[in-house]
């Protein structure tokens, strides 16, 4: 069932969505060669508990799994779903970390990929590319428009550079719940799917590998990584479906004021605003 939210629940949403961006805010100042993503976690979960809200992934089940952690800290090869350990970064690393916020019983949901030091050209274009591919797909999410539509945007740009686009998992509505419906897929045909109505608050996700599109999940029942163990990206963002153009609830602001560089070149702020 799709729950169209009202402009009084959106404002709520925003409010989580906007605690999301500023507690990856807090992670990013710390991403470097040496630290743990142990030590990211607790920033985070320090900082969210901190602002009255709680982390929405630790604890979240899935069948008889629990996922122990406030972030998803998935490291090169790995897609999406790792969990924080004491492991230090590497140098030249990419870091998908990807957070999510219960505010005011309203539900949060952002991911950004980090650079770990110093990129090869291969991760920075992917990371580039799965940049863009999250703003094309919001830049889809108007009025009228079609879920498919979100989809063939990314589906379209990512494998037009030779990328995978990853299947096994997509994006979703979000609300009162994490994961609400519809589900927003990283690829579709254009024109086909469901409409969709103003006031539809999604999470758009794109997960794209620098080889093949096939992941597999690790016997810890939660990290998903590329098949072909190339590396892989994750950028997300909250957004409201509007007529004109769709809003992003959450927002990279707060990470990239603490960012020397940024991961990815920003093409697609021009192209998108
Ligand atoms: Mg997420
Ligand atoms: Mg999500």
């Amino acid at each position: 069932m799709i729950h169209l939210k009202s402009e009084r629940e959106i404002e709520r949403l925003r409010a989580s969505a906007d605690l999301v961006g500023r507690t990856l805010g807090a992670v990013a100042s710390h991403v470097a060669p040496g630290v743990t993503t142990a030590e990211l976690d607790l920033i985070a979960e320090t900082f969210i508990r901190d602002h009255q809200a709680e982390p929405a992934f630790k604890g979240y089940k899935v069948g008889d799994e629990v996922f122990p952690a406030t972030l998803c800290t998935s490291i090169d090869d790995e897609v999406v779903h790792g969990i924080p350990n004491d492991e230090p970064l590497q140098e030249g690393s990419i870091l998908s970390v990807d957070c999510g916020v219960l505010l005011d019983g309203y539900y949060g949901d952002s991911a950004y990929t980090f650079a770990v030091g110093t990129l090869s050209k291969e991760n920075r274009v992917l990371m580039t590319t799965t940049y863009e591919a999250l703003m094309l797909g919001i830049g889809q999410a108007t009025t009228g428009q079609r879920i498919g539509d979100i989809g063939d945007a990314i589906q379209r740009h990512c494998e037009g550079r030779g990328f995978g686009v990853v299947k096994d998992l997509v994006g979703h509505g979000i609300g009162c719940d994490l994961h609400e419906d519809p589900q927003i897929p990283n690829y579709g045909r254009a024109g086909s799917g469901r409409k969709l109505k103003t006031g539809l608050t999604i999470c758009i996700e794109p997960m794209i590998n620098r080889g093949s599109a096939g992941v597999r999940t690790e016997g810890d029942g939660w990290t998903v990584k590329t098949a072909d163990s190339l590396s892989s990206a994750h950028y997300e963002h909250t957004v409201v479906v509007r007529p004109d153009e769709s809003e992003i609830l959450t927002t990279f602001r707060y990470i990239e004021e603490v960012l020397k560089e940024l991961p990815y070149k920003p093409i697609a702020e021009v192209v998108y605003g």
